[in-house]
């Protein structure tokens, strides 16, 4: 069974933060000029569209998610407005969950209660790093007890727990972000996104690179920290849901730099794909295994754009003779031999 998501934007709505690298305009794909406050007739509007599109197939769980800024910093008022416009929807069984993002220093026991009272059951972390020194260059303005809090709080009272994570940040470096990504794995949220930093026009982060004050991360670099943070989680079972932000021709025009592509995620996932393969290959040549198996589903991402990663392997000498599967039942992301 898959889910759709009706989005909802509420761009920089209950945010007085201006992170370093932060433009919620750009990053919800929405103008300034539409960046009206949503009002709960628009939240039915949207919810009734979204209804009435035919649908696929399977696609029976209906979930609203409220993207963008930090809506547990609204005014009550304007949550609970906003909430009690998708909750009749709730309860007429047309949409079955609600689900938010926020800062971690916008939890504590009552806003939990609050977004209980108000059917939100999943709840979206901006973490981005669990490094002192990375939060204060990338003036977050919360601690790593306000974010490691956040998340046991939550889980402890049975929210669904959503964890981003960013690569590339001001003052971080592999071996913080690798930290990381292991003290979040530890905390054991639900899901996680992993974004890699971009210089975006109108952003704090637009002023220190243009006074060479920092360097964004290339993307081949990007892609393989990337892929190494995806590797910790893989090892705790934890779902990686996204890596990269959603692309838009918006966020296009106002990136300046950085390790921006609009398949990020696929790149990443074709770089943990070669690096098993190169592996597995290279242990098959020791004990005699000609075959090679993965999904099916997996072949675009493994064989990479232009087929590089095939032409990788094969470049090492580790495809000779080899016979590849692509097999419709095997799990994705897995690589076998056979
Ligand atoms: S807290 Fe979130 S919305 Fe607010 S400035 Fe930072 S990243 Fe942007």
């Amino acid at each position: 069974m898959s889910l759709l998501v009706i989005p909802i934007f509420i761009a920089h709505q209950g945010c007085p933060h201006r992170c370093i690298f932060c433009d919620q305009h750009t990053i919800t794909g929405h103008s300034a000029q539409e960046d009206q406050p949503v009002s709960p007739v628009v939240v039915r509007e949207t919810i009734e569209q979204w209804l009435g599109h035919p649908r696929k197939e399977g696609r029976n769980e209906v979930q609203v998610a409220f993207y963008g800024g930090s809506f547990t910093g609204l005014p009550l008022q304007r949550q609970k407005e906003l909430l009690s416009a998708v909750i009749s929807y709730i309860d007429a069984g047309q949409v079955n969950s609600i689900r938010i993002s926020t800062r971690p220093d916008y939890i504590d026991a009552d806003i939990i209660a609050f977004l209980q009272e108000h059917s939100v059951s999943i709840v979206e972390l901006g973490i981005q790093s669990l490094d002192l020194n990375v939060l204060e260059a990338s003036v977050r303005g919360h601690s790593v007890e306000q974010s490691e809090g956040a998340i046991q709080l939550l889980r402890e009272n049975g929210f669904t727990v959503g964890a981003q994570l960013m690569c590339g940040l001001p003052g971080d470096s592999t071996n913080k972000l690798m930290a990381t990504a292991r003290r979040v794995a530890a905390l054991a949220p639900d899901f996680v996104r992993i974004y890699p930093t971009l210089v975006i026009k109108g952003s704090g982060l637009e002023k220190l690179y243009l006074e060479d004050a920092y360097k964004p991360l290339s993307l081949l670099k990007a892609i393989a920290l990337t892929c190494r943070v995806k590797n910790i989680f893989d090892e705790h079972h934890m779902k990686v849901v996204r890596m990269g932000l959603q692309p838009s021709e918006d966020l296009e025009k106002r990136v300046l730099a950085g390790p921006y592509h609009p398949a990020f995620g696929e790149l990443v996932i074709s770089r943990a794909l070669f690096k098993q393969a190169r592996k597995l290959l290279r242990q098959m040549m020791r004990n005699g295994k000609k075959c090679l198996s993965l999904a099916a589903a997996d072949e675009s991402a493994f064989r990479g754009p232009n087929n590089v990663s095939m032409k990788r392997l094969a470049g090492l000498g580790l495809l000779n003779g080899v016979e590849l599967v692509f097999d419709k039942e095997q799990a994705r992301n897995t690589v076998m031999a056979c």
